[in-house]
């Protein structure tokens, strides 16, 4: 069996599963978040009784994280709904946007969108946030209300994003229908270059089977290449799983997955026992493609879709107005560590908007020094615009007054991972996604640019959990 078959033969209580089979599966961990959390209530409430209970307090996990620094008085009143049901069933998994359990949000735009305006629970975007708080366990099952979900694949889950009626039968029930996806299998070989990410990987296997090419497929990553990719790079490279209609993407279990999911557990107090699944000799894939990770270059998913790759290098007549760094698949400590790279001593040319994903990515920045500077203080220097209201901001366009949101026709090279029409704000406005690096050295230029002429060594090795960045 694949990785994906064997975690839902266990969960669903069977020696043996293939793809087809369609099996219910215990749950784990449910996740939901501001935009769909209502809706789950609602539908939980409706099906299973306005007092009824979730099926287990400890697996339900709520992170608001979408629509949070907005005015929007609608979206305010949404985390206030998660707040009242998590007080309601005595949910211990809530990382809520104020301290006060008994108060209501409210985003204060007279302070300006710079200025932190959350509590200390706030845990920032959800799929970066599951792993830092301990909720993503090797050979679990994860089900959440959003379709990048599949980024704690990463951690050797099966992790898939579910709509709110589904979420709200397991919210009642703790299991699902699942059909069993084919497997479709990514051996990576070799090392990066210098000036390419994890990004340039997923961007260039989306490239090769089409934003719809693994529609309903289990996306497997594994081979001699993944121990060179920090967990950050495995979390990008499953985030995007979903941008060519995976149904989840997985890694194998190693050492560096080890250390991280048991120093995020003590460090959280959360449950600690967990057991990986390993690969077989007889996985059966519908797929196979090697990659050389020591071959690729700078790549560019264009306007319209994830799909339609390019290299960075080939796109120097394309003059852009925007940058973006942020979300859950480019907003991470390691994502801004090479931002800053590029960028150091330099000047951005064109509007650039830096959004952590999480409030500890926005310690680690202001906290960590090269020289006589934070990183947070470099990139302010070189012009970036950096919110410390870690959340999606942008990535999902949002209410008009979400920071960085396009709200006239513009082109953007952005490090988020989706660029339909309309992704990050206005309908005719182009979204070209890049890594972190593409997209620093195309700030400074104001047209699509390979970072590799602004770098010269390799990145610094990643660091391990729990060491201190600087
Ligand atoms: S950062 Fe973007 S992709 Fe990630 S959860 Fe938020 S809206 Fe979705």
């Amino acid at each position: 069996m694949t990785l994906t078959e064997k975690i839902l033969g266990r969960a669903s209580g069977k020696d043996r599963v293939q793809a087809g089979d369609n099996v219910w599966v215990n749950a784990d961990v449910l996740m939901t978040h501001d935009v769909c959390g209502p809706g789950t209530i609602g539908v939980f409430q409706r099906e299973f009784g306005r007092h009824a209970k979730v099926w287990d307090r400890n697996k339900v996990v709520i992170i608001p994280d979408h629509y949070i620094f907005t005015a929007d008085s609608k979206s305010n009143r949404n985390v206030d709904i998660l707040r009242e049901f998590v007080k309601e069933q005595g949910l211990p998994y809530f990382y809520d946007v104020i301290d006060d359990p008994n108060g209501h949000w409210r985003f204060d735009s007279s302070k300006g969108m710079l200025k932190r305006q959350y509590g200390s629970n706030y845990a920032g975007v959800c799929h970066t946030a599951l792993p830092q708080k301990g909720h993503t366990r090797p050979g679990e099952v994860l089900f959440g209300t959003d379709s990048h979900t599949c980024m704690a694949g990463a951690f050797n889950l099966f992790a898939t994003g579910i709509g709110n009626t589904d979420a709200g039968f397991v919210m009642g029930t703790g299991k699902l229908l699942i059909k069993v996806p084919e497997t479709m299998h990514f051996r990576l070989e070799g090392k990066l270059q210098t000036g390419v990410m994890a990004k340039d990987v997923i961007l260039h296997c989306i490239g090769q089977i089409g934003s719809d090419g693994a529609t309903y497929r289990a996306l497997q990553f594994d081979g001699p290449g993944v121990a060179s990719l920090s967990l950050d790079d495995r979390m990008t490279i499953a985030n995007m799983a979903i941008e060519a209609g995976g149904k989840n993407g997985i890694f194998e279990f190693d050492a560096q997955t080890q250390a991280f999911v048991d120093y995020r557990c003590k460090l959280n107090g959360t449950r600690p026992a967990y057991d990986p699944v390993e690969r077989d000799r007889d996985e059966k894939f519908v797929y196979e493609f090697t990659i050389d990770l020591s071959t690729l270059e700078p790549t560019v998913a264009c306007h319209p879709d994830p799909g339609q790759r390019k290299l960075a290098k080939e796109l120097g007549n394309v003059r852009l107005d925007r940058a973006y760094i942020g979300s859950c698949t480019g907003g991470k400590t390691s994502d801004f560590l090479e931002f800053a790279r590029v960028l150091q001593g330099k000047r951005v040319a064109i509007d650039t908007f830096g959004v952590p994903a999480t409030p500890e990515i926005v310690h680690d920045l202001q906290s960590a020094r090269w020289g006589d500077k934070t990183i947070w203080q470099i990139l302010v220097d070189a012009g970036v615009q950096m919110t410390e209201n870690a959340g999606c901001a942008a990535c999902l366009g949002g209410p008009v007054d979400t920071f960085g949101r396009m709200n006239t026709p513009m082109k953007c090279i952005s490090a988020t991972n989706r660029n339909f029409p309309g992704r990050m704000g206005h309908k005719e406005s182009q979204v070209f996604l890049a890594s972190p690096a593409t997209v620093a050295a195309s700030a400074l230029t104001g047209h699509i640019t390979d970072p590799r002429e602004y770098l010269s060594s390799p990145r610094p090795y990643a660091r391990q959990q729990g060491e201190e960045l600087a």
